[in-house]
């Protein structure tokens, strides 16, 4: 904060600079007035704690200020522009959220019996059916708890069917554009991983791709679009090679917002693909609620699929629940109940809102907004590979050469003109990236002031304002931190006795 701005208490207007709630620690207050508990220590034995647990003392209307000041600080969809590439940030429609607050459905419990929940079962069939439709693919699971999981979950419907086979096989092909989860996932499967190169239009390199694929490969994970915003122009050559050579093809189907209602997977010879319901179907994100990463699976893989599964029988929606019940899955369960059922209400009311044309214009409204980004900065900013994009556009740092400015150094200084910034540094294919994803739920004028802010930023760091730059944010409750040491030293524990944080 500069003097003309330094207030006497530290706090910037009606925003407070809240302290640690352990530093508000005022010893003998209490937001609860319960009676002295009876002696349980007796019965605790040499188990019974004998300090007190070092929680703060605070009183209750502290306690709730102290979490609303936090929370206010915080950074929302519903609060402003979050063009993060990759996340598909979009608006999180307020009926979804109305619907899933119904007690029928709000306050189910995953042990009810079945026949008491017969609604609920035919929303999960309605939405597995939906997804199924969207993606061309005969068989689905509902319940893997985030795409990241859904990788997972894919590879290892892949490994069982090549185990059936008699060969699990040994690697996993990768893109080097792909997204961290790939590779992890591969590895967490018992998979070596393989990369492939991107060639100079930042797709894969087929000629690379089919000298990598001999008897040892199990599959590729493939983004498409890829992490560049790309649309891959060889996806049925390389499901054809991949095919030839008995391996599977998983495609990460976290960026079908660029294609839903317009692209079904399953006829570009996929064999399974995870949806990220809390980015193409408008589930929240994050804090905001639990994810949800159903996956679908071709045929072939159909048998592999983990549990449960949902049945119509005798007019009766029912579960399959255990493998001796399936006759297949060999790996079973892979989450607990059912899944995140408060998300299948979300997107189900998602996708019956829109209807099959309002899916459609979600994709075309999507790859239209980040085109029409490209078209409004690239003069500005160099575009590594040519476009148009799809839902997202990939820029690079090399316009800011020689101006002693970074991505890093924009993307802070956008947080004081008040956006939270683009994804930065990935993917790792370029120099200082930057990759935008306005998704389709952002109007004109808000696109307009980003690029307008943008566009200054970019002029000031040519005009040699830098130190503004590397000073940034200025305007936000906490200023630039050192990340490196944060990294390096975090400090995650309170010290009471000498009332400091402590390494
Ligand atoms: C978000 C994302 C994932 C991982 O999904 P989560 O739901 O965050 O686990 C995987 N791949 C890509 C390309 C993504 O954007």
């Amino acid at each position: 904060m500069n003097n003309q701005t330094a207030t006497i208490t530290g706090h910037r207007g009606l925003d407070h600079n809240e302290p640690l709630i352990f530093e508000l620690d005022t010893p003998g207050q209490s937001g609860v007035d319960l009676p002295a508990p009876p002696d349980v220590n007796s019965r605790m034995g040499s188990h019974a704690r004998n300090k007190p647990v070092g929680l703060p003392g605070i009183s209750e209307p502290r306690v709730v200020r102290h979490y609303h000041r936090l929370s206010r600080m915080n950074y929302s969809i519903d609060g402003g522009f979050y063009p993060l590439g990759s996340c598909t940030m979009k608006y999180n429609p307020r009926i979804n959220e109305k619907l899933a607050r119904l007690p029928g459905l709000g306050d189910l419990h995953p042990l009810q019996p079945e026949k008491t929940v017969q609604g609920a079962l035919e929303l999960m069939h309605s939405c597995a059916d939906w997804l199924m439709t969207l993606t061309g693919m005969p068989g689905i699971a509902l319940s893997p708890g985030a795409g990241a999981q859904g990788e997972l979950v894919g590879l290892m419907a892949i490994r069982s069917a090549l185990e059936a086979r008699g060969n699990p096989r040994k690697l996993v092909l990768v893109p080097e554009s792909a997204h961290g989860t790939n590779p992890a996932s591969a590895h967490a499967c018992g998979y070596a991983v393989r990369s492939i190169p991107d060639d100079e239009r930042g797709r894969v390199d087929f000629e690379a791709f089919q000298n990598a694929l001999d008897e040892d490969v199990a599959a590729l994970m493939l983004t498409n679009p890829s992490t560049c915003g790309l649309f891959e122009n060889d996806i049925i050559r390389i499901a054809d090679a991949l095919h030839e050579a008995g391996a599977f093809f998983y495609c990460d189907g976290a960026n079908f917002n660029a294609m839903v209602g317009r692209v079904r997977p399953g006829d570009l010879g996929i064999d399974t693909m995870h949806l990220n319901l809390h980015k193409t179907f408008s589930t929240p994100h994050g804090g905001g609620g639990p994810g949800s990463g159903p996956v679908v699976f071709s045929e072939a893989l159909m048998p592999f699929a983990p549990l449960p599964a949902i049945e119509i029988k005798d007019g009766q929606f029912q579960l399959i629940e255990h493998i001796q019940d399936s006759g297949d899955s060999p790996f079973g369960r892979v989450k607990g109940f059912h899944g995140q059922f408060g998300m299948f209400v979300r997107a189900v009311a998602y996708m019956l809102s829109l209807g099959s044309d309002g899916l459609r214009q979600v994709s075309s409204d999507a790859v239209l907004n980040a085109n029409y980004l490209l078209s409004q900065l690239d003069d500005v900013l160099h575009l590594p590979f040519e476009g148009p994009c799809m839902h997202e556009v990939l820029f690079d740092d090399r316009s800011l050469k020689d101006t002693g400015v970074t991505t890093l150094d924009i993307a802070k200084a956008l947080l004081d003109e008040g956006f939270h910034p683009m994804t930065i540094y990935f993917p790792l294919v370029v120099h200082g990236a930057m990759l935008m994803e306005p998704t389709e739920t952002e109007s004109k004028k808000t696109l307009d002031s980003y690029i307008k802010a943008l566009r200054g930023l970019i002029e000031q760091s040519h005009a040699g304002q830098s130190e503004k730059m590397h000073n940034a944010p200025q305007l936000t409750p906490r200023r630039r931190l050192d990340e490196t040491a944060a990294a390096r030293h975090p400090i995650l524990r309170w010290n009471p006795k000498t009332e400091k944080t402590a390494e």
